[in-house]
């Protein structure tokens, strides 16, 4: 009986195979969503089919992966990932193996993968190759390595951080031996890319278990990321939404507020706009009281996403009713930025200002115009600029 319902442009990619005498099947993520009666997010096959005969098939078959054996086929607007069954050699970098060669068996396929639950194979018709009791291991809520936990590991580093990420995502335990070598092999990590770190750590983050970086952390996964001896309210980020810019600032704010640096932001080289507002979020949490105005110049300087997302995150981390206040702001349609204002750099020039009297005039009006929104208004500003005796900004209470 059919688990999972194979879209038909994905049955159609197992059949052509089939047709032509090649073993064929669903394998890994898109197996294991199916059994837990997910929607999977993507479609991958492996197949006795060498890459050439694939693309003899396929002629479309995009060849990015073509060197692992892996090729992209497109079929009625799916993109789907055939890779022949392959093997792997030792990995001397803890990141890649050092040769891979294909194979005609299934199995030797599903022994390289990383967890047992990501290590079964489901043909067209339906029947479900599993050597490595993922689904035992799915119904038990269990992430287990696929052989010797300790030589998995070593292999590919990463597969650790995989295995917290996955038990974050799904809500599973991690079996003990597999632990047990999780914490013997965690100074592996550093020799991985940042952006893999990073990858891993973010799909935790924005997981339904995102505390679990708790345990990223002292299982040692993060050395080179985060401060080692510090006390974090990890349990503090399931109150913020699963929204990507909102848990790194929540991230950000309770490092900070553990005394650490942060100096994650730049080794895991995350983007630099969401660096930044992480930044400015811990930033905003030590101006105290905070008021409209900060509110108003943080909006200014960063938007109103970005700003309303830090509140939110305030508000959820702290308890403070930042939230509201910003949105008030925002339904008013109060003027927050020079966008904003009723008066151009134009506008003065045409009244006479000239080089940077221009941008002190501008910012001098922001300013009042923070205080006063109702003075938001061409005349009202030119008024204030003739009675005020600008550039010095002299209207400035
Ligand atoms: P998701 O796409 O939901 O994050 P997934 O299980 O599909 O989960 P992918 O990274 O897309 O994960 O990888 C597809 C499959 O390839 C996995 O299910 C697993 O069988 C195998 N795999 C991926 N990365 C590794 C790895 N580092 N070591 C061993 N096998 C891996
Ligand atoms: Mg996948």
């Amino acid at each position: 009986m059919h688990f999972l319902s194979i879209p038909t442009p994905v049955s159609a990619i197992l059949e052509t195979f089939q047709r032509h005498g090649f073993a064929a099947y669903l394998v890994g993520g898109c197996v294991r969503d199916g059994l837990l009666g997910k929607m999977p997010h993507d479609w991958d096959v492996c197949t006795a089919a060498l890459p050439e005969q694939t693309l003899l098939l396929f002629p479309d078959a995009i060849t990015t992966g073509l060197r692992h054996g892996t090729v992209t086929v497109r079929s009625g607007g799916i993109s789907v990932e055939v890779t022949t069954f392959r093997s792997e050699g030792a990995y001397s970098d803890h990141r890649h193996p050092d040769s891979v060669w294909f194979v005609s068996d299934l199995t030797a396929d599903l022994a390289r993968r990383d967890f047992t639950v990501n290590a079964m194979a489901l043909s067209a018709s339906g029947v479900l190759q599993d050597p490595f009791g993922g689904r035992g291991d799915l119904s038990a809520g269990m992430l287990r390595a696929v052989g010797d936990p300790e030589r998995r590991f070593q292999e590919d580093a990463l597969r650790m951080l995989r295995a917290v990420r996955f038990s974050a995502q799904l809500g599973f335990r991690i079996e003990q031996e597999t632990e047990t070598a999780i914490r013997m092999c965690a100074p592996l990590t550093e020799a991985l890319a940042a952006e893999r770190v990073r990858d891993e750590l973010e799909k935790t983050l924005l997981s339904t278990n995102p505390q679990l970086l708790g345990t990223m952390h002292g299982m040692g996964l993060l050395r080179q990321h985060i401060s080692g001896a510090i006390s974090v309210r990890w349990d503090a980020l399931c109150a913020v939404p699963p929204e990507r810019l909102q848990r790194w600032m929540a991230l950000a704010l309770l490092l900070a507020e553990a005394g650490d640096p942060l100096s994650l932001l730049a080794s895991l080289r995350l983007d630099n706009k969401t660096a930044q507002a992480c930044r400015d979020c811990v930033a905003l949490r030590s101006i105290q009281p905070r008021t409209e105005l900060t509110w108003k110049a943080a909006i200014a300087r960063r938007g109103a996403a970005a700003a309303e997302a830090a509140a939110a995150v305030l508000s959820a981390v702290d308890g403070s009713a930042d939230l509201g206040a910003v949105q008030q702001i925002l339904q008013r349609g109060d003027c927050c930025s020079l966008r904003q204002l009723a008066v151009s750099g134009r506008d003065l020039q045409q009244l006479g200002f000239q080089g940077a009297d221009v941008g002190r005039t501008l910012d001098a009006l922001l300013h009042h115009v923070w205080r006063h929104p109702e003075d938001n208004d061409k005349a009202t500003l030119i008024h204030l600029i003739d009675q005020g005796g600008v550039p010095d900004g002299g209207f400035l209470e």
